[in-house]
């Protein structure tokens, strides 16, 4: 019988899975096999093997921060933010202090890393000093990891400023196939997208990349995309399932059962087993009780709520982290263990429900 990617990738976790011994490449087949009729079990227990070793029993938790909402000029067809959507609060960009506050009560609630995301189509310059300057704060003050998505960014000086202050990544989610992207946008290009990441890259910043699903995409699409993440080199995959927010101008979203959203999830991992793979938006809607079978496969997800729609709290998500028996990993300083609150740690989480920071937040 012809070997296949899982007997590869089972030969390469046999042989240890080390630095420079490359992972197994897998073809568009092999991919679309993985989504499709790939034995679940073998599927998922590669995928745990290859997380286990990167990434132990550790779970890292991340709490995004709109520090500038709504208003946006693109049309990203999935977005609340999009120029022609309405119902959410819009506003500037917050102030240093402000999001310095917040990035205080982000790592008294747990957060390994704090992603600050604005709306719009890329930053000016003026924008770019600012970020460096609050980038430069939290790093000091809190030794958090500091992650920026503030859109399109060609301009390699820029890109440089952002390093210079101690970036540890930029987020720019692919989303989707270059084949499929003018379905969901038509104010900016795949290309731009990439363009964005390899600017990034060329100067020493490391990726956060990824995906939605459900955006009326075929399994193609989404094999393409977890492969253009393998060939960027990207460090950090958010897998979001789609959400139909108010307004949204997906045409034909999909929908997941449980297993095909590990499937997707496992998929990313074995294609690119060394990445914090993260369970995103549409964890609690699309896995409900299996999102402690997802952490077998991701390592990462984010803490009440995805920009402009709740998701469950701090609490909630420290007691399914521990319930499946992962331990959350902190930032820098901390120790790693239980952030569930108890009698005698009471105050593990001081605020009951994070989002509470973010009162744009809708559901
Ligand atoms: S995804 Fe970003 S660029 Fe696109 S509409 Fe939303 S805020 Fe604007």
């Amino acid at each position: 019988m012809q070997e296949t990617f899982l007997d590869r990738f089972e030969v390469w976790t046999e042989m240890g899975m080390k630095e420079g011994q490359t992972p197994p490449a897998p073809t568009s087949e092999e991919g679309l096999s993985i989504l499709a009729d790939a034995p679940l079990d073998r599927v998922l227990d590669l995928a745990e093997r290859a997380r286990k070793h990167f990434f132990g029993n550790r779970v890292r938790a991340h709490i995004l921060n709109n520090i500038k909402n709504g208003n946006c000029p693109e049309d990203c067809g999935y977005c609340a933010q999009r120029r022609t959507a309405e119902g959410i609060p819009q506003y500037t960009l917050k102030p240093a202090e402000e999001i310095l506050e917040e990035a205080r009560a982000a790592k008294k609630n747990g957060a390994y890393r704090y992603c600050l995301v604005t709306a719009g189509r890329g930053p000016s310059r003026r924008q770019i000093e600012s970020f460096s300057k609050v980038i430069r704060q939290i790093k000091d003050e809190l030794g958090l990891e500091v992650c920026l998505s503030a859109g399109i960014l060609t301009d390699p000086e820029s890109a440089k400023m952002l390093q210079e202050a101690g970036l540890d990544r930029y987020n720019h989610n692919l989303n989707t196939s270059e084949e499929h992207y003018g379905d969901i946008c038509q104010s900016h290009t795949y290309g731009d997208r990439v363009g964005t990441l390899e600017n990034l890259h060329g100067h020493g910043v490391h990726l956060c990349s990824g995906v939605i699903a459900g955006m009326g995409e075929t399994d193609r699409d989404l094999v393409q995309v977890a492969s253009e993440l393998r060939r960027l080199n990207v460090v950090s995959i958010p897998v979001n399932f789609f959400l139909p927010v108010p307004g949204h101008a997906i045409e034909n979203p999909r929908t997941f059962s449980e297993e095909q959203c590990l499937r997707i999830l496992a998929l990313f991992r074995l294609f690119n087993p060394s990445a914090e793979v993260r369970i995103a938006a549409g964890r609690e809607y699309y896995l409900k009780t299996r999102q402690g079978d997802a952490l077998k496969v991701a390592n990462s997800l984010f803490i009440s709520g995805y920009l402009n729609v709740k998701g469950s709290n701090a609490a909630e998500t420290a007691q399914m982290i521990a319930d499946a028996g992962f331990e959350m990993e902190l930032s820098e300083g901390e120790a790693h263990g239980s952030m569930v609150a108890s009698e005698s740690n009471p105050d593990a989480f001081a605020l009951k429900d994070i989002s509470d920071l973010r009162p744009f937040a809708r559901s």
